[in-house]
């Protein structure tokens, strides 16, 4: 077996290793990425779908935004409900700034076609992925394709494997620390197809739970409910379903929610988790792999990327420079931003989700949200932080 060599082995085609692979391309650095799964299924798999201002600019950039321009929605706003009533949250007013509406597997579908286009190498269905001597100035990548060892020999390695991948557990004990908040409670999600009811995302605190109405698209519509962290799909029939979403997300008499045939169902739990450092040797952790945060405040996508651009950036100034000084400091620079965004999305899951047990804590959550919405200062902190803080 004769090993392949290229400058960066990128373990993972989520959004992280295939931005990090196109920002290396341009910049004439060449990379590989092993994916374990098919080409369709990493099109086809569905998750987020609110991209902050700072992740359009890149994929703009990038040269990968064509489509995204053309069917992305965008949003100035967000509505927040509760006590049966809405109170928008204006992002153009308190910001300037706007999110944009575009599934996960639609960035996937653009970036595996631009890097495809570019002669960039993605090997998907690799098995059996291992991540060695990354200690050393050669790291290496071994996988097998269709039973077949092969080697990757390169000067850096990218996890970039998403939270049960292989890079990040192949770093020795003792060098990792781990921060992790689990909670009590997950997300049962709903992709149906029925015409989205409000223009605009809607968050709702309900007795009964939260609930979170989205889109995907003119036709699509991403709905959410607060339920236990491993509950049975079994117990949830589409019709209760539907019923639990009306429910939660009344918002008096002229709104109504649209509904239509479940065409995906799936139980997310929810926990909040960093380690420390995102670095060892020459191999460097991006997105999930370093980190998670529970979805409230659409962060994970957006947070991969702004790790893997000062990744790419410590690359490009090693190579044309020499200079690991922006490399040494990766964690650190992407830390600041991580525990940030850590920050926020768990002060949104706390202020949403009902705590069982304790109606202090109902009476506390509707005083914010009183405060929230009435006070400017307070509506333009949850602004600032939810389109995106700018990037590094
Ligand atoms: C069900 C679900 C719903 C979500 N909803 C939202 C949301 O609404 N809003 C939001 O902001 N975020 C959401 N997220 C989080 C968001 O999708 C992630 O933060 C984002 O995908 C992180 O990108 P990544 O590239 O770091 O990791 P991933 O997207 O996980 O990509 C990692 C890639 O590595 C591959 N891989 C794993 N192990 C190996 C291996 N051993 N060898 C080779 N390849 C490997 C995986 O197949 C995958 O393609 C959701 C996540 C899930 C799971």
């Amino acid at each position: 077996m004769k090993p392949t060599r290229t400058q960066v082995g990128i373990v993972g085609a989520g959004p992280a290793g295939l931005v990090l692979s196109h920002l290396l391309h341009r910049e004439g650095i060449e990379s590989i990425v092993l994916e374990s799964k098919s080409r369709q299924y990493c099109e086809e798999r569905i998750r987020a779908g609110v991209l902050e201002w700072g992740t359009v600019d890149l994929l703009n950039q990038m040269g990968v935004g064509e489509r995204m321009k053309r069917e992305g929605l965008v949003h100035y706003g967000i509505e927040l409900r509760f006590a049966g009533r809405g109170h928008r949250i204006d992002f153009k007013d308190l910001t300037g700034r706007a999110i944009t509406v575009y599934g996960q597997h639609e960035v996937i579908k653009d970036l595996i076609q631009a890097r495809l286009a570019d002669q960039g190498q993605i090997v998907f269905e690799a098995e059996d992925v291992r991540v060695q001597a990354f200690d050393t100035p050669r790291p290496k990548i071994q996988y097998a394709l269709s039973g077949n060892v092969q080697e990757i020999h390169c000067d850096f390695i990218a996890g970039c494997d998403g939270f049960h991948g292989v890079c990040r557990p192949s770093i020795p004990s003792g060098i990792l620390t781990a921060y992790e908040r689990i909670y009590p409670f997950g997300w049962l999600g709903i992709l149906a197809e029925a015409a989205p009811s409000s223009e605009e995302l809607i968050y709702a605190y309900h007795e009964r739970g939260f609930a979170l109405h989205s889109m995907r698209s003119p036709k699509i519509t991403r709905l959410y409910l607060q339920c236990g962290p491993e509950e049975d799909l079994a117990n949830w029939p589409d019709a209760k379903i539907w019923s639990e979403l009306q429910r939660r997300l009344a918002g008096g008499k002229e709104w109504k929610l649209n509904e239509g045939p479940i065409l995906q169902k799936g139980v997310t739990g929810m926990r909040s988790f960093v380690v420390e450092p995102m670095q060892y040797g020459r191999m460097f952790l991006a997105g999930d792999a370093a980190h998670i945060v529970p979805p409230t405040g659409a962060k994970g996508l957006n947070l991969a990327v702004a790790d893997v651009r000062v990744l790419a950036r410590g690359l490009k100034e090693f190579y044309f420079s020499g200079s690991t000084a922006l490399l040494d400091r990766y964690s650190e620079i992407c830390l600041r931003r991580v525990w940030r965004v850590q920050r926020f999305s768990w002060w949104m899951t706390s202020l949403l989700h009902r705590h069982e047990g304790n109606p202090f804590d109902d009476r506390r959550q509707l005083a914010e949200l009183d405060y929230l919405t009435s006070s400017r200062a307070a509506s333009q902190s949850l602004a600032e932080n939810y389109v995106g803080l700018p990037l590094d």
